[in-house]
């Protein structure tokens, strides 16, 4: 099914099971459908890390969101690593590559010494994303779409927004991490083929950690300004003065893939080296989901103004029941489960102990 040009696409969707849906991913992402750019999968890396930001009364995911986790993919791989993203080794040069170029021959102090997406001034950040997100809208969004015979999700790029199959987004969030080798695996087979070997060491770690945050600093003081002063997992108390506090993501980043305050907690340096990508026992999430509440509440105040927009664009389409969500999915997924401290069961029917803030 042709479907680049078109300006929107609403398929009526059927209903699919679990092998239907691989299947279909699996001969969009094949060799069988030619691409010369390897924007496909960058496209449903993007889709597959915004799952959890997916409106669930309407399973609407906007441009916005898809190109933001895009620009970033694309600018860490391109002028971190060098990596180009279309075949033919030499002479061809992609077109968000050519927006990346302009970019930095804009603000050349980009390039003096390289500064990480998370790290440029927001500004340039909304700049490079829209210029992305207006050259990629153009073409990726109704390939896929018909690369997926318009099963996958609708669209509308007067609406700016696509509307996953409700069937298939529970099928996704279930098998996510399947879906994510699925696609690692054929965008590494399509770079092999545009790249010099000496590019490809570490491939998959460059697709993988892409979208990681360079620091969480501004986290770190959120958390610390509302008043978390203990470790999440073990109670022992964090010194104020301390900056290098770790944050951690209460269900591993390496699943969520995306930093958010719902996700994000003050640990000591012991809990955090020892629950590294371990999910917690269900009773952190509970606590949490309750430290959530807390926040929500106090933010709508308002004569709060510092850190609103944070709280506001972190907890969009938020709810206690999709993070409960997220974790079954977690567990779903493989990841090991019930990490805990051994100082917690001492405590577990503490009030004291439920209190993070
Ligand atoms: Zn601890």
């Amino acid at each position: 099914m042709q479907g680049w040009n078109l300006s929107e696409g609403f398929k009526p969707f059927n209903d699919l099971d679990d092998l239907a849906v691989i299947s279909l991913v699996n001969k969009a992402l094949g060799s069988g459908v030619a691409r010369t750019t390897s924007y496909k999968f960058g496209f449903f890396k993007s889709l597959l890390d915004n799952l959890f930001n997916v409106d669930e009364k309407d399973h609407s995911l906007s441009f916005n969101t898809i190109f933001t986790t895009f620009s970033e993919t694309y600018y860490n791989l391109i002028v971190k690593w060098n990596i180009s993203q279309i075949s033919g080794k030499n002479n061809s040069v992609s077109s968000v590559r050519k927006i990346i170029d302009a970019f930095i021959l804009k603000y050349p102090e980009i390039n003096v010494e390289f500064i990480p997406f998370d790290s440029l001034k927001s500004s340039l950040q909304v700049e490079l994303i829209k210029k992305i997100e207006s050259e990629g809208k153009k073409y990726v969004i109704g390939a896929f779409y018909g690369d997926t015979e318009g099963q996958l999700y609708q669209f509308s790029k007067k609406e700016h927004k696509i509307w996953i199959n409700p069937g298939v987004y529970r099928i996704l969030m279930r098998l996510k991490n399947t879906f994510e080798k699925m696609n690692y695996f054929e965008w590494m087979k399509f770079l092999e083929k545009c790249n010099d070997d000496d590019k490809l060491n570490s491939l998959s770690n460059k697709i993988d950690n892409s979208t990681k945050r360079s620091n969480l600093n501004l986290y770190r003081n959120f958390l610390l300004l509302n008043g978390q002063h203990r470790c999440a997992y073990c109670g022992k108390e964090i010194s104020r003065l301390e900056n290098n506090t770790p944050v951690d993501h209460i269900i591993p980043w390496s699943f969520v893939k995306d930093d958010r305050l719902w996700n994000l907690t003050l640990t000591c340096q012991t809990c955090n080296s020892k629950k590294s990508n371990k999910l917690p026992l269900r009773d952190y999430i509970i606590i949490t989901e309750k430290r959530n509440d807390i926040i929500l509440l106090k933010y709508e105040n308002k004569d709060l103004v510092e850190n609103k927009e944070l709280v506001k664009k972190d907890f969009k389409n938020y709810t206690n029941k999709k993070y409960d969500n997220i974790y079954d999915s977690a567990i779903f997924n493989g990841l090991d489960r019930d990490w805990h401290s051994s100082k917690y069961i001492n405590s577990i029917n503490s009030e004291e102990w439920q209190k993070i803030f």
